[in-house]
């Protein structure tokens, strides 16, 4: 039997609208879809009858068993000369996995294309009105991941550069870690006063954003209960939301 093909997903920040035009067509024709929980479930709509669709996110086991098994059903089912999608939420190779899985078919000399998503770092602060960068503003922009510790050895971070050198950054998985974020960015040299928005469910209908600055988004953040999924955007961009925000006022009439 000839070898199926995998395709690595981005779904896109979470408007189901937001997929490309490329992601829709792999959704469409495959045999199978092995989808995450940030991977809107509305996209499954368009599987086509019979399509074999995977929760990843219901799989038995811990995070590194799990993305085991997520390596086993590719490669397997792909042997059994299937069309497969791996739907990942936003883009597959930011902090999506998407390169282990990737390798892991290589390994297996499975083909693949990675179809690039829209990543939620960008998006949900343009849809809370916020650009990543300006001609005024913000000149750089840093994609990083907030999820690492000091004192559990996982923050690998050079705070001092992304302090110092970089204007607007999006903190991925860092909700949790908001202390610990703003407290080093402070720390190491950036202004008490650097504005921030934190960005729950961006590009869906259940986006909230709050503003605050490194020295107050911590209480604003706790009294509104704010929660994963969400960007924690840093940067003086952060104030064009007074302004251009958007997407918040009519987003019930606009998006199904
Ligand atoms: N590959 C994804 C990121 C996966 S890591 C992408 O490119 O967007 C998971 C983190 O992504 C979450 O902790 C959160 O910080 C962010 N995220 C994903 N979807 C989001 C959304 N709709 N709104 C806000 N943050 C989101």
């Amino acid at each position: 039997m000839t070898i199926g093909k995998v395709f690595l997903v981005g779904a896109g920040p979470g408007d189901p609208k937001l997929i490309t035009v490329y992601g829709m067509e792999c959704i469409q024709e495959s045999d199978v879809i092995l989808y995450d929980r940030l991977a809107n479930e509305k996209l499954l709509n368009y599987a086509k009858e019979g399509a074999e669709l995977i929760f990843c996110g219901k799989l038995p086991g811990k995070h590194g068993v799990i993305q085991e098994r997520i390596h086993e059903l590719l490669v397997e089912k792909a042997m059994e000369g299937k069309v497969v999608t791996r739907l990942k939420g936003g883009d597959p190779f930011v902090f999506g996995r998407g390169a282990e899985e990737a390798e892991v078919l290589v390994n297996n000399g499975i083909p693949f294309e990675v179809v690039p998503g829209i990543t939620s770092g960008i998006a949900a602060p343009a849809y809370a009105g916020i650009p990543v960068t300006h001609r005024d503003h913000a000149t750089s922009f840093a994609i990083v991941t907030g999820h690492g510790r000091e004192e559990k050895g996982q923050d690998f971070l050079n705070w001092s550069a992304l302090a110092q050198g970089i204007d607007t950054i999006a903190f991925y998985m860092g909700v949790g870690n908001l202390p610990y974020i703003c407290q080093q960015l402070i720390v190491h040299g950036r202004h008490p006063d650097t504005r921030v928005a934190l960005v729950e469910w961006g590009t869906t209908k259940k986006q909230r954003t709050v503003t605050g600055t490194l020295q107050t988004i911590e209480a604003i953040a706790k009294q509104a209960e704010i929660a994963h999924p969400a960007i924690v955007l840093v940067g003086d961009v952060v104030q064009l939301r007074e302004k251009i925000q958007w997407f918040e006022e009519y987003k019930e009439n606009i998006r199904s």
